[in-house]
């Protein structure tokens, strides 16, 4: 039986992407989202992949959400915790609203999504976690205090759950994607966009099948070395 894999923020984007490449590497796939049901629907008409509305950042929508992919599906082995979203200013202005709605959906959602999983992967001796940060997390980025934590945070996550359960078959790796070319970064002023190409060694934007590719290698049984990792791929532009 295929085993089953779970995308938060699964039906657009770097998100879509992972859940299109694990597809196509034989896993059954999961694809929650939030809001955008327009977008949910078209992206399970054109893809085959069964979508599931919730908001990662509360608690009892994900277990209930997580209990009806496991009844539906079967038990999931694979868990990509990608949702995440901005919201920009420098610190100095920045609402509390602004901290905390990142703080919820890019942070808070990593308790939230993997503890209701945690065990279940302990208990069957395999599992794989595969959190989405960002190059911000690692070098930090002006007007997005609020983003460079919660994304270092994950980072934290990662390194400490890896360790929890080296023993059990589970590993926890983390993926740290410079600007990759969706709709978030399509909200980035042109100005603004243009320098930051500039600043990119390879000279693009990279591209949501990029990072894809690297979650199918973490997700696969010859990555079972591989955990607590954190796979910087940013065209370059930092090396931390
Ligand atoms: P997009 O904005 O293109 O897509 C975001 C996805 O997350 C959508 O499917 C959205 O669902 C979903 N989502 C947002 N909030 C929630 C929520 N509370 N609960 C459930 N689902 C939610 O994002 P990207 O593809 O650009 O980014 C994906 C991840 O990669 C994020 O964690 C981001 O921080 C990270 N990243 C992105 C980079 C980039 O350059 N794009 C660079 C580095 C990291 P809906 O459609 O319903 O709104």
């Amino acid at each position: 039986m295929a085993k089953v894999a779970l995308v938060t923020g699964g039906t657009r984007g770097i998100g879509a992407a992972i859940c299109i490449a694990l597809k196509e590497a034989g896993y059954t796939v999961a694809a929650n989202y939030c809001g955008n049901d327009e977008k949910a629907n078209a992206f399970r008409d054109q893809h085959g992949i069964a979508v599931f509305k919730w908001d990662v950042a509360d608690e009892a929508g994900c277990a209930a959400g997580i209990a009806k992919v496991e009844a539906e599906l079967g038990p999931v082995s694979v868990l990509v915790n990608n949702a995440g979203i901005t919201r920009d200013g420098m610190f100095h202005k920045m609402t509390f609203t602004q901290w905390q709605e990142v703080m919820r959906t890019n942070l808070d959602s990593m308790f939230t999504m993997t503890r209701p999983l945690i065990e279940g992967m302990r208990a069957r001796g395999h599992g794989r976690i595969i959190n989405i940060s960002s190059i911000n997390g690692q070098k930090g980025q002006m007007g997005q205090t609020n983003y460079s934590a919660a994304k270092a945070g994950v980072i934290g996550f990662t390194k400490a759950l890896a360790q929890e359960n080296a023993g059990k078959g589970v590993t926890v790796n983390c993926i740290c994607p410079g600007y990759i070319n969706t709709e978030m970064v399509a909200a980035v002023p042109e100005p603004v966009l243009t320098k930051i190409v500039s600043a990119i060694p390879v000279g693009r934007l990279g591209q949501a099948e990029e990072i894809a590719a690297a979650v199918v290698y973490l997700a696969s049984d010859l990555a079972g070395f591989v955990t607590g990792s954190t796979l910087t791929a940013n065209g370059g532009q930092y090396m931390a």
